[in-house]
């Protein structure tokens, strides 16, 4: 199976301290892979790179087989990649409606019923009913991740090309309390296997419940390298000290402690 989205040693540096140091990474269709590590190892700049709204210094990402040159607002890619934000981006002024319906909005040709419709369709689909008049200040953290995610699924009926092939979560349960927590990876899990939406996936979280509960996959960024990859069952079996040190949230062992 060739990969939907394949990062070839990319490298990113912010002054001078480097991010990512030739990563190599491929994301294969219907799979979920979740990216973990410490806090500001890079795995954001990660999501960013593939949703095209941060260029590498060097290397290739390809995208479906063709190489993306520059940034995502510079050339379109052959597919949709949507991404959720990890405070959830919504805007503060707006109805949770005007969100999920934003770029439908603004650059469809779609009446406002219409629109109105589907928006109403997608909060159903990740278990919201009723909410489209209020504004993001009036809900809780996980139903603004929720409306995220809605408005992530959001796409032109008329235009297939909309709908997403890959959805990129940026830490989707941080801040929210363990239900909350399980709430949203049981809904990540859910629109993996719902037909009209995307089954491939990429995570950022160093949260283990959402880890262990939404990977197919998990690699381990650490250092600017990606140290690490394997399926959830092989968290407990691996010898690898890192990921050892990670699950055990231990002092001792790799990883450098940060104060
Ligand atoms: P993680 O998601 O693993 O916590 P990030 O990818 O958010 O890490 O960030 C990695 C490092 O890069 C952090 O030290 C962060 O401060 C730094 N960084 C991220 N984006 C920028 C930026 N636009 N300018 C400068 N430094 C940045």
């Amino acid at each position: 199976m060739d990969p939907i989205v394949e990062l070839r040693k990319i490298s990113k540096s912010f002054g001078n301290t480097v991010i990512l140091d030739e990563i190599d990474l491929s994301i294969y269709p219907g799979k979920a892979l979740v990216v973990i590590g410490p806090s500001g190892a890079g795995k954001s700049t990660i999501l960013r790179i593939i949703a095209g709204l941060l260029s590498p210094d060097s290397g290739e990402v390809y995208i479906a087989g063709q190489r993306r040159r520059g940034l995502i607002e510079d050339s379109p890619d052959p597919i949709a990649i949507s991404m959720v934000f990890q405070q959830s981006a919504l805007f503060d002024s707006l109805t949770v409606e005007e969100n999920v319906g934003f770029t439908l909005f603004q650059h469809s040709k779609l009446d406002r019923q219409t629109i109105r419709d589907l928006v109403t369709k997608k909060l159903a689909m990740v278990g919201l009913s009723d909410i489209g008049d209020r504004y993001p200040a009036q809900l809780s953290g996980g139903m603004r991740k929720r409306v995220s995610f809605a408005r992530a699924i959001m796409a032109n009926p008329y235009n297939p090309q909309d709908n997403p092939d890959v959805i990129l979560y940026d830490e989707p349960t941080a801040g929210l309390d363990p239900i909350a927590s399980t709430v949203i990876e049981d809904l990540v899990r859910q629109l993996q296997r719902q037909e009209q939406i995307c089954g491939t996936y990429v995570m950022v979280s160093h949260q283990e419940s959402t880890i262990r509960r939404t990977a197919d996959r998990v690699a381990f960024l650490y250092d600017g390298k990606l140290s690490w990859e394997g399926s959830v069952a092989e968290i407990d079996t691996t010898d690898n000290p890192f990921v050892q040190q990670f699950f055990s949230a231990s002092l001792q062992g790799p990883i450098r402690v940060v104060n």
